[in-house]
């Protein structure tokens, strides 16, 4: 037995989604791989998070569509106090900006944090959780890829 250990050992691995009700399809479609927004059924904004009343014209008619995964890098910052549970190492956390004009708090992975850029082009891609879901996280875009 190890020294370090403590009574308690720590989870591994990327934690779950928390599933709040309006997101729900969100963390669904997630675990299926799928990249899911929510719409206003009158007006046709996008609002995320998902809520239950467009922020735009008070509808409370809400569609669910496929979003195309591309966006742009708003900013990124690396969280380091307290350490994130259950990452070997902090992952770079960034806003995105989705070309359907909504920005998402996500993660960019397989890219050095001194070669980000506002602006860089990146697609979305899903990573396990240790529960067995799903979750978006960012990559720099291929170039030629997508479009
Ligand atoms: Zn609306």
């Amino acid at each position: 037995m190890s020294t370090n250990q403590t009574s308690a050992p720590a989870a591994t691995g990327r934690p779950d989604p928390v599933y709040t009700p309006d997101a729900i399809f969100f963390w669904e479609g997630a675990a299926r791989g799928e990249l899911l927004g929510q719409r206003c059924a009158d007006c046709g904004r996008f609002a995320h998070p998902p809520r239950p009343m467009c922020p735009w014209c008070r509808s409370v008619r809400r569609e669910t569509v496929t979003l195309s995964g591309r966006g742009r890098v708003y900013t990124w910052v690396i969280p380091r106090h307290p350490a994130p549970l259950g990452f070997a190492a902090p992952p770079i956390v960034a806003l995105i900006d989705l070309e359907e004009g909504i920005r998402l708090v996500s993660n960019l992975v397989d890219v050095d944090f001194a070669a980000i850029t506002a602006g860089m082009q990146v697609q979305v891609r899903f990573e396990p959780t240790r529960g067995g879901k799903a979750v978006p996280v960012f990559a720099p875009a291929r170039a030629g890829a997508g479009r």
